[in-house]
């Protein structure tokens, strides 16, 4: 086999076998192919695409090149979560001790933020104490104790998709639907769980911008993951406008303990609940998925969730007396930005939000750059909402820096108009 064959054999538009894909990920990842071949190879992919089996190859390929995550010393059916990327997202805070405290196991891994997106990880190191850093046996042996574990990733996660990343993005070829589906399923299946329920985000602050690629992307990862022998589902959901109110890291912990509450923004409920509905289908611990929603309603109204979230705490050497006064989860200094003008929120641009919150000191620019886990912000309005003129639009949490470039942000990037617009917020499954 040569890499010039087969990029000439992309370039003409002919289907990739098994082994040829193989060979591309061994001799990449080895570097027996340069990147200056491998370009080549991703601009003829850009051109000519790729089939599911292609892309189901690619995936498999990428996640054998690393770590593979062997969770079966778990009893019970493993279940997981994914996000394309968002902001504002806290589902997994909630989610996470939500169907654990059904019963479902849920051995999470999860990352850092960079960007305009935010990170699980980060978000819970605003708990002072907590930590994201658990040994892989004692990893296994908390979620066979109490069903809930959420940690960095640890080890070498496809490091094949890892590099091929690095170069897709300088070579104007991160935006291929069958690239970005085996880059991403590629890690979830490094992760070892059965069943993933896959959350592709649609709109101005995603990836994906339509719904019709963002249909595409998810019935892609979802034939991936069953070729791979695991059930997956995905459930399309908009990111027009940030999930909840508040955006940074302990505000986020913030809004995720009031919706362990019962107190949640309803769109937090809403797309927690269809996806942890999903997951006890799953889990094969309910059989309706009506039935399965109200449980999950209920359990977040009594308290059982949120004690369920305490036991994760308290494992992972959190100071409980964060939950118990979660104000004290972010900063105290506050500036309030007052509407312009009176009218109907049109629009919110997410992903400029998310920079905003990132100016503040609550995202990274760069891997290595150290974030305030105090500041953030609050959306008072969303999108349909009426404000006043001089009412507050937007609280900012603040530290000691970006204020000026968030205001400005914030006051080019929320719309107000006098069209009343509907944000619808499921956007459809894909199973
Ligand atoms: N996220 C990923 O992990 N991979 C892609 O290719 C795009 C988004
Ligand atoms: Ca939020």
């Amino acid at each position: 086999m040569h890499i010039i064959d087969l990029i000439l054999k992309k370039r003409a538009g002919k289907v990739l076998s098994k082994e040829e894909i193989n060979y591309l990920i061994e001799n990449y990842t080895n570097g027996n192919i340069k990147d200056y071949q491998m370009s080549a190879l991703l601009m003829a992919i850009y051109f000519q695409g790729m089939n599911h089996e292609e892309s189901t190859n690619l995936a498999l390929a990428m996640r054998d090149s690393g770590d593979v995550f062997d969770l079966s010393s778990i009893n019970g059916i493993k279940v997981d979560k994914h996000s394309t990327g968002g902001v504002g997202d806290t589902i997994t805070l909630v989610l996470a001790p939500l169907v654990a405290s059904f019963g479902a196991k849920v051995a999470k891994m999860s990352g850092r933020g960079l960007g305009h997106t935010g990170g699980t990880i980060d978000k819970l190191e605003s708990i002072p104490g907590f930590q994201v850093e658990v040994e892989f046996k004692d990893f296994l042996k908390q979620v066979n104790d109490i069903g809930v574990a959420v940690i960095g990733q640890s080890g070498e996660v496809a490091p094949a998709d890892k590099k091929l990343y690095a170069l897709r993005d300088v070579t104007a070829t991160v935006d291929i639907i069958p690239m970005i589906a085996s880059s991403i399923m590629s890690k979830k299946l490094a992760s070892g769980s059965d069943a993933i329920v896959l959350d592709v985000k649609v709109g101005s602050g995603a990836f994906m911008k339509t719904i019709d690629e963002a249909k595409e992307l998810a019935s892609l990862m979802v034939e991936i993951g069953k070729l791979a022998g695991k059930k997956v589902t995905a459930i399309l959901t908009s990111m027009e406008e940030p999930l909840g109110n508040l955006i940074g890291n302990g505000l986020e912990v913030y809004e995720a303990i009031l919706t362990l509450q019962g107190k949640g923004p309803k769109d937090v409920v809403d797309v927690t609940v269809e996806i942890g509905a999903q997951l006890l289908l799953d889990a094969n611990i309910e059989t309706d998925l009506e039935v399965a929603k109200q449980k999950l309603i209920d359990a977040l109204n009594n308290g059982i969730a949120l004690n369920k979230f305490r036991e994760m705490v308290i494992a992972q050497k959190g100071d409980v007396s964060y939950i118990d006064n979660p104000e004290k989860l972010f900063t105290n200094k506050k500036i309030v930005i007052n509407a312009k003008k009176s009218g109907y929120i049109e629009s919110i641009n997410a992903a400029n939000i998310g920079v905003a919150a990132s100016r503040l000191g609550a995202g990274r620019e760069h891997k290595d750059d150290i974030i305030d886990l105090k500041v953030g912000l609050d959306l008072h309005k969303k999108i349909g909402d009426y404000i006043k003129e001089g009412e507050p639009l937007v609280t900012l949490y603040v530290g000691d820096k970006g204020i000026e470039e968030a205001t400005k942000l914030i006051n080019d990037n929320i719309i107000i108009g006098n069209e009343k617009k509907e944000n619808k917020l499921i956007l459809g499954f894909v199973k």
